[in-house]
This record gives C-alpha cells, sequence and structure tokens, in this order.
C-alpha cells in the first residue's frame, strides 16, 4: 500500500440498513468510517417517500421476514413490536440503531457520491451536495458500496401500444387513484402480489399476469411467521430433503393453491425466490384476483396474455423488478450484465483492492444478519486479514454461480440469491476465523479447502 493511504478513512456509499452497519461494524473496529447519503435522513428504503427519490416502499408495505429473523445480531427489535413489522418500524428500528452506536456523526447527509475510482493505492472519491451542486473530491482508503439494488426499475419489451396508466411498482404508493379501475399487475413476485391484494378491494378488476407462476406461501403456519421454521439444522438438509420438508409445512399451513388459477411453476420449490402472500390464494380462488399468463401484447386499451386472455385495462403496473447498477462506478472498475456482478463471498471485484459491496444480495430471508455479518468481514479485511489469491476466489466464485444456477431458475432475480442460514453462518465463520488466529494466516483459504 502507498505510505500514507492507511491513515485514510473509509467511504461508505449510503446510509440505508446495509451502509449503517458498514459504519458500525468499521468503527468497532477502530477505522474511521465517513458516510455519503443522498436523502437528508437514514433509513434508504425503509423511510417512506424518501427526499433521496429512490424508496420504493408503499404505504401498506409490511416485511415478509419475522422480526427475529431481521433484526441485526447487535439489535434486538423490541418485543412487544409485531411479529411482521411495518415500513415505519423497520426505520424506526434502524434509527434505534443509528442511535445505540452514534452512528449519525459518521454521515454526510444529501451528499451523492458521483464517481469513485482507484487512485495511488486508495480511492478518489467525488462527492456532489445535493442543495448546493457543489463537488468534492477527496481520497479514501477504500470504499464500501451499500447504494441499495432495489431502486433502479427494470421494465420488460412488450410489443405494442398501451393508451392507458402504466407505471412501476417502484411508484406505487397507495390505492388511490385506482378506485374503478381494471387494473393489470405484471409479475408474481412479492410487491406484484401485495399491490395485487391490496388493488382487489378498490378497483373494478384485478387481473395479475405472472410468466411462470410461482409458490405462494402464507405468512403464518400454525401460528407462527413462516420463517420461524426454518433452521440451521433445516438448511443443512440435501435440497430434496428440503423441499419435501416445505412442502409438508405448505401442506398442513397454507392455503391449497389448486383452483386458485395461481399456476405453479415448472420448477419445485426452493428454486425461484418465494412470493409470500396470506390473502392472494383466496382472492384468486373467488375471482376477485384473476391470474393470467405473460403479457405478450398491447394494444390501445387492451392487454393479451400468451395464455390467449385480453382483457380492457385502466391500468398496468409493472411490478418486474429491478437493475443492479452503479451509476458512480465507471463499467471498468465493476461490470453488470443481465444483473450478473462477479464477487468474492458476494462481497469483493477480484481485481479491484479496496471496492467492497455490502447488501448485494438477495436472501431466502431477512437481509439485515446478512449484511452485519458482511460488514463486519469487510472490515476485518479492511483491517487487515489476508485473502485468498485471485486465482481462488475466481473459482469460488464460479463454484457459487454453478451452485446457483443448479438450485434456481435463470432469471435476472436469480443473480444474488443467498440462503440465509448457510451464508449467515459462512460469513460468521470467516470473521470468527480471522478473530482467533493471527493475520498473517489465510483463515478464508481455509475455509474453502
Ligand atoms: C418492497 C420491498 C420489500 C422488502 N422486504 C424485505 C423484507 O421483508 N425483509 C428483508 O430482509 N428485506 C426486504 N427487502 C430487501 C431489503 O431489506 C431492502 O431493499 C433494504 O432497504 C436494503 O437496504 P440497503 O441499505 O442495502 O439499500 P437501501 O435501503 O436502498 O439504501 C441505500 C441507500 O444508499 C443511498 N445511495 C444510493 N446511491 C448513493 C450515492 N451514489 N451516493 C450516496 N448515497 C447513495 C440511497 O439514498 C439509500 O439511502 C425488501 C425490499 C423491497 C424493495
Amino acid at each position: 500500500m502507498v505510505d500514507g493511504v492507511h491513515d485514510l478513512p473509509v467511504c461508505v456509499v449510503g446510509a440505508g440498513l446495509s451502509g449503517l452497519s458498514a459504519i458500525k461494524q468499521l468503527t468497532d473496529r477502530g477505522i474511521v468510517a465517513v458516510c455519503y447519503e443522498i436523502g437528508s435522513d437514514i433509513g434508504g428504503n425503509w423511510r417512506y417517500n424518501n427526499d433521496n427519490g429512490r424508496s420504493v416502499a408503499y404505504a401498506s408495505l409490511r416485511i415478509d421476514t419475522s422480526k427475529e429473523r431481521f433484526a441485526f445480531a447487535d439489535l434486538a427489535v423490541p418485543s412487544s413490536w409485531p411479529p411482521y413489522l411495518h415500513h415505519s418500524q423497520v426505520c424506526e428500528y434502524l434509527e434505534m440503531y443509528v442511535e445505540e452506536f452514534d452512528l449519525r456523526r459518521s454521515i454526510r447527509f444529501s451528499h451523492e457520491v458521483v464517481s469513485a475510482r482507484p487512485d495511488r493505492g486508495g480511492w478518489e472519491v467525488a462527492t456532489r451536495d445535493v442543495r448546493s451542486g457543489e463537488t468534492v473530491h477527496e481520497r479514501y482508503r477504500a470504499v464500501v458500496v451499500a447504494s441499495g439494488h432495489h431502486w433502479d426499475p427494470a421494465m420488460p419489451d412488450i410489443a405494442g401500444q398501451f393508451s392507458g396508466r402504466t407505471m412501476h411498482a417502484s411508484e406505487y404508493r397507495t390505492p388511490e387513484g385506482f378506485d374503478g379501475a381494471n387494473v393489470v399487475v405484471v409479475g408474481l413476485g412479492n410487491t406484484g402480489a401485495d399491490i395485487a391484494v391490496e388493488l382487489s378491494s378498490h378497483a373494478a378488476s384485478v387481473t395479475l399476469s405472472t410468466r411462470s407462476g410461482a409458490h405462494i406461501l402464507p405468512r403464518y403456519v400454525m401460528g407462527r411467521p413462516l420463517d420461524s421454521l426454518s433452521s440451521r439444522f433445516g438448511s443443512r438438509l440435501p435440497l430434496s430433503v428440503q423441499r419435501f420438508a416445505y412442502s409438508v409445512i405448505l401442506a398442513l399451513g397454507g392455503a391449497s393453491q389448486r383452483k386458485s388459477g395461481i399456476p405453479k411453476p415448472d420448477a419445485p420449490l426452493l428454486s425461484q425466490h418465494p412470493t409470500v402472500s396470506q390473502d392472494l390464494i383466496n382472492l384468486a380462488k373467488s375471482g376477485k384476483v384473476r391470474v393470467v399468463g405473460d403479457v405478450s401484447r398491447l394494444a390501445g386499451e387492451e392487454v393479451e396474455f400468451s395464455d390467449g386472455t385480453v382483457v380492457r385495462a385502466d391500468a398496468i403496473i409493472f411490478a418486474t423488478g429491478y437493475n443492479i447498477s452503479f451509476p458512480f462506478l465507471d463499467e471498468s472498475i465493476v461490470a453488470v450484465s443481465r444483473n450478473e456482478i462477479d464477487l468474492y463471498e458476494m462481497v469483493i471485484p477480484v481485481d479491484v483492492p479496496g471496492l467492497y459491496f455490502v447488501g448485494l444480495i438477495q436472501p431466502v430471508g431477512a437481509l439485515p444478519p446478512l449484511a452485519e455479518q458482511q460488514a463486519r468481514w469487510v472490515a476485518r479485511v479492511i483491517g487487515g486479514a489476508p485473502l485468498p489469491s485471485g486465482e481462488q476466489m475466481r473459482r469460488r466464485i464460479s463454484q457459487q454461480r454453478t451452485r446457483r444456477q443448479h438450485q434456481y431458475l435463470d432469471r435476472p432475480r436469480h443473480t444474488i440469491q443467498v440462503e440465509y442460514w448457510p451464508y449467515l453462518d459462512h460469513m460468521k465463520a470467516l470473521c470468527d476465523a480471522i478473530d482467533a488466529r493471527s493475520v498473517t494466516a489465510s483463515p478464508a483459504e481455509e475455509l474453502h479447502n
């Protein structure tokens, strides 16, 4: 490392839950962190109508993972709060986290990172004050990207023209404005399911379009949050056994999808990101939500679907996911193609020293504890813990990709998929091994051999 670089602070991009955990973990290791946040407050996606212009939270949004699984290891969610938090409670919880660990002093609000590039062994970061427009260039030892991946809407390319109102789900806030309308919701992920359910008691009709169907999981099974039934032990069983166990749980606790019109995908359970909804199946059975195939063509007021259905619609809401993008990083530094990005342990681009990603994962389960372990590991690596060779890291990336492709459908939404327990335990083991050994050994290497 070039002289003096070690004394520079670390730049953290974004003060959502991932960036907050990064500041906390770096600070815990005695590393000075300076976090830049476009918005005027913390919380990212979980601050409703965030003035960063990027929160996609709708008014009724509740997490679909239980509060116990959602909490950072460092701070419990109050026991009096409900099992599934409303977005306002997630934001309040993050505020508690910030106060508890005195993180606010490390954050420069209303500042956007507009570029970051390697510079003389460290990083040169350009930030723009969003109020004054002034841009400043400063040097950092490393950059931790925690800028989120649910803000850049992905829109499908569909033949034809639609004469009604169209929007991406990222713009949807409330059912207001949809009373009495005929609405098509495209996409059967969690957001599409939530919006279709909500609109079914406001709109004249709701048509939910899905390309390949989904296994709809309930929020509660036998009175308990669904994810509270998952366990470390269960996650170590062969995939086929896990799939069988989930099918038994669903048979016991979920509404049957049969006769609902919601197609199950050709692929088995756990081969796509789960769609969790307590109400969708019954609404589909009662006809309040009509489930149809993929959109094939738009023709004026009409929407045509691959199964031959044609509906007249006033509005289309595209719940079609998000692109992974980093406008402040040149493509020569990090290339993202079809949402694929090559990161060692989903954190480190192999050939770019000093660049780290926290929260760039799509867990089957909650994100915060996983982002927290990523941040713990990043703090240790920045602090000097050695990494395996480039070749070993690349091999690991390739193995992980093969494993992902074996389990999940080949879709842009599955490129950063991880499982809650295995990933949590693996990242924790990397940190614990570093803590237990001298930093001159290579614990990451040992764990992977
Ligand atoms: C609808 C929805 C429901 C979800 N439900 C759950 C759930 O039930 N359980 C769960 O665990 N997860 C859930 N997630 C996923 C995850 O928890 C959230 O996306 C979470 O907000 C991710 O936190 P983050 O900090 O990584 O990103 P964000 O919350 O997006 O925060 C990123 C921050 O970075 C800032 N930023 C971005 N670029 C820059 C820049 N260039 N300069 C400065 N600042 C920048 C942004 O302003 C923002 O504040 C859900 C996501 C969505 C979209």
